[in-house]
């Protein structure tokens, strides 16, 4: 839109008078923040109005996102590059005095997201804005997100995090949007005059949906589509019937707060709660929207798509069978047929221990109607497929099983399409994962590669870079990050290399400020910036990070006379409290980063910080200051990964295994731009097969690997007595479940190469160049316009 910085002060003024009848000099950075909020939706609210009415009179078909987690980042600044006033809003503060970087970080950054998960469903909802799809988000409003991260003695300690605390600008509270949705009780079929069975409950906890939705502005296209959270509330008492503070708490507690655990929850009852609430209360709204605009349910396919992100989501399916059947007088086979045309599913589980299940008992006693639904699903599914695959594949596949309710196998069942995120996770779900449904199912097999919203990872988050593009190749990239190739011919351009190598500079200034500031360790800017940022896991690897660092210790300790290539190990990663053995990786990585920052013979040679609070706003300050990508997850276990993306869209070269989109990144980078390092899935697998892995075989055959490991429990790394020996014992005497020694003479080989390599800087650059060049390929636009083509099926503009 168009906006004077003139029009704009008069404006924010005005604002800051209404909300605080305060004068600006008055005002802390969070009042001005909430008042740029305000004007922003000002701004905007017109179109959020015309993009729901344009929707509605074109019976656009509409896509619903369901996920258990949204992590968007700070709105303020994101919204202002899609509505393109940034430069106008940066300018006129300025001419007030104020300085808006600083005002945007007072922006509480909505953590309502474990990690990869959730950032992908914030990626994917931007994405759908600006493709102009009529794509609409649906989860929970946590009232605490994920804990805030602090380290006492080097130990993680979890604080709550009350995002909520001084308002959300972004939200509008939707009371006439309510629902409600039924737990426990009884519920029996009646048989009505005409025939047909109505469902009847009696004694259910109701509990009120609200929902709060938040607009998602497109880029540069006048869309704004909606996000939709829903918080608990108990109903509003018509009757004189008073609710005790326990059942005020046990409803409240819904939407409390967050599971903290980013792989899997295992059984509890909350969390169950959780998932039933807000599928119920998204298919509950979809379906009433769907009949005020239309009056024939057999349209339901055409005009809704419903995307489950991940199993949580998957009590969808039971949940539009129920309102079809008991609330719309459906039979059960145009139920089933309507819903499976709606639903799609994207499986992120590589571990077949880690699928959602339910125990039977505990499912059946919290929602009775939806068992009685999934039981019906479940027997009429071994009808159909026994005479086909025999009892044994049925019994493999079926939604209820060994005494659980399989959430994977009824998302499978229950969809049209299922989804991998990166071309080798789809192909070990159909030769492992779901290797038996692949067998019933193939066509309903397909993979979309992961992607993300190169808006914020790189237009946002890497000012310096995006301008430097701009009057390189124009600013056609913005719009279709594809258009990044044409840096390609500036690879022999040396002045835009040394440009390029600028501009890496500057943002490392601006990490090691914020480091400097926050944890009192002054950083050089010369040195590589060798980055691992994601949550803390033991497939993830941090520890072979560790042992690096332990290796360029000691070997500047033998012998500090010789030259090395400066390094600064940069970590992020928050571990699930739950998680006793992560955590204890935390406490050494910690205790390693103390010993090697204040040994005098280092100096500054070697640092390592470990950020704490790892999160989006965290990120966008980490990645562009990078050199080093590390993605050395062991192969098969990470399913695709999103900051190995982001990172190779700011320049970083991947330190990878052959794992997840790595693979993918080195094939479209090239190999010779990355250091691609370690065993192949395939050659994991055939460990497994074979039980033929033996760690303690690499610890006996390489003395510097030794030395390693037993500096974990001698004594030579100060204060891990407890976590160093359980870390070597989870290594040698329970034999390295995810190969870490047999990794490391491969890792440590690429690391030196690395740290030759760096001393080229032109070539060095070059290749920075390719990873930045070839980056749209992991654009989250291209994604979700195959997810809308072959998925959704539903009409996207083209990338120009
Ligand atoms: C992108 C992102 C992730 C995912 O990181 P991976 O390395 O792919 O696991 C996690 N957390 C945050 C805050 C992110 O931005």
């Amino acid at each position: 839109m168009k906006l004077t910085s003139a029009q704009f002060k008069k404006d924010f003024l005005s604002e800051i008078e209404t909300l605080y009848s305060t004068a600006l000099a008055d005002t802390s950075n969070i009042e001005q923040y909430i008042a740029l909020g305000h004007l922003v939706r000002r701004y905007n609210s017109q179109s959020w109005t015309r993009t729901a009415k344009r929707y509605r009179d074109h019976q656009q078909k509409q896509v619903y996102y369901f996920s258990i987690e949204f992590l968007p980042g700070r709105l303020l600044a994101m919204n202002l590059l899609s509505l393109n006033l940034l430069s106008t809003f940066k300018r006129g503060l300025s001419e007030l005095g104020l300085d808006f970087e600083t005002i945007s970080q007072a922006e509480p950054d909505p953590a309502l997201g474990n990690g990869g998960l959730g950032r992908l469903a914030a990626c994917y909802m931007d994405a759908m804005a600006s493709l102009r799809i009529a794509g609409n988000g649906n989860g929970i409003r946590y009232r605490y997100g994920l804990f805030k991260q602090i380290f006492m003695n080097g130990y993680q300690v979890e604080l709550p995090d009350d995002w909520l605390r001084t308002g959300n600008v972004w939200e509008t509270r939707r009371d006439n949007k309510s629902c409600v949705v039924r737990f426990g009780g009884n519920t029996w079929l009646k048989k009505q005059p005409d025939g047909h069975l109505q469902a009847h409950y009696e004694h259910t906890e109701d509990v009120l949906a609200v929902p709060y939705d938040i607009g998602v502005v497109g880029y540069h296209n006048d869309i704004t589509n909606t996000l939709r959270l829903w918080s608990a509330e108990l109903p509003p008492s018509v009757t004189k019937t008073y609710y005790s503070q326990e059942q005020r708490d046990r409803v409240s507690d819904i939407t409390k707060v967050l599971y903290p655990d980013d792989s899997n929850t295992a059984g509890q009852q909350l969390r169950l709660r959780q998932e039933n609430f807000f599928s119920s209360a998204g298919v509950q709204s979809i379906v009433r929207d769907f009949c005020e605009n239309n009056d024939d349910l057999q349209q339901l396919g055409k005009k809704i798509a419903i995307h489950i992100n991940d199993t949580h989501p998957t009590l969808v399916i039971p949940e539009m069978m129920r309102l079809l059947l008991d609330e719309h007088d459906c039979s059960w086979d145009v139920a089933w047929t309507l819903t499976m045309q709606v639903m799609s599913y994207t499986n992120h589980t590589i571990l077949q221990e880690a699928l959602e299940t339910w125990p039977i008992e505990m499912f059946k006693t919290l929602l009775p109607r939806i068992y009685q639904i999934v039981t019906e699903i479940d027997r009429r599914y071994r009808r159909q497929e026994l005479p086909i695959f025999g009892q044994k594949i049925v019994d493999q596949t079926a939604p209820l099983g060994n005494g659980q309710v399989r959430m994977a196998y009824l998302a499978v069942i229950g969809s049209h399409s299922v989804n991998g995120v990166a071309p080798l996770h789809t192909k070990l779900l159909k030769t492992d994962v779901l290797r038996d449904l692949y067998q019933v199912y193939p066509e309903r097999f397909n993979n979309k590669t992961n992607g993300i919203t190169m808006r914020r990872w790189v237009q946002l988050a890497n000012e310096p870079l995006s301008g430097l593009i701009d009057t390189t190749i124009g600013k056609g990239w913005r719009r279709n990050p594809n258009r990044l190739q044409e840096l390609i011919p500036y690879q022999q351009d040396d002045h835009f290399l040394h440009q390029l190598l600028e501009v890496k500079q500057q943002n490392k200034w601006a990490l090691a400020a914020y480091v400097q500031k926050n944890m009192g360790i002054k950083l050089r800017t010369d040195a590589i910036y060798d980055v691992q940022i994601k949550r803390l896991h033991a497939y993830k690897r941090q520890l072979l990070h560790v042992f690096e660092i332990l290796r360029e210790y000691f070997k500047i300790k033998d012998h500090p006379e010789q030259a090395v290539v400066p390094r600064v190990h940069v970590f992020g990663a928050k571990a699930a409290p739950s998680y006793h053995y992560a955590k204890s990786i935390i406490k050494l990585m910690n205790a390693v980063a103390d010993m090697v920052n204040q040994d005098p013979v280092i100096g500054d040679k070697l640092k390592v910080v470990f950020i704490p609070n790892y999160g989006v706003s965290l990120a966008e300050l980490i990645i562009p200051a990078a050199d080093v990508s590390e993605q050395i997850s062991t192969a098969s276990k990470e399913a695709s990964g999103t900051s190995n993306m982001k990172l190779m869209a700011n320049g970083a070269l991947s330190l990878a295994t052959h794992d997840g989109a790595n693979i993918d990144i080195i094939h479209v980078a090239g190999a010779e731009n990355e250091y691609p390092f370690g065993l192949t899935a395939a050659e994991v697998y055939h460990y497994y097969e074979h039980g033929n892995y033996h760690a303690a075989d690499f610890y006996h055959a390489d003395p510097e690997l030794k030395r390693i490991l037993d500096s974990l429990i001698d004594g030579t790394i100060p204060e891990v007595e407890t976590v160093g020996r359980e870390i070597f014992d989870s290594l040698i005497q329970y034999n390295d479940e995810f190969f870490v020694l047999a990794d490391y003479a491969s890792y440590t080989q690429q690391q030196r190469q690395i740290s030759h390599d760096f001393q080229d800087q032109p070539t060095w650059q070059q290749r920075a160049l390719v990873n930045i060049a070839t980056a749209g390929y992991f654009s989250a636009d291209s994604a979700v316009a195959r997810y809308a083509e072959d998925i959704w099926q539903v009409p996207h503009d083209q990338l120009t």
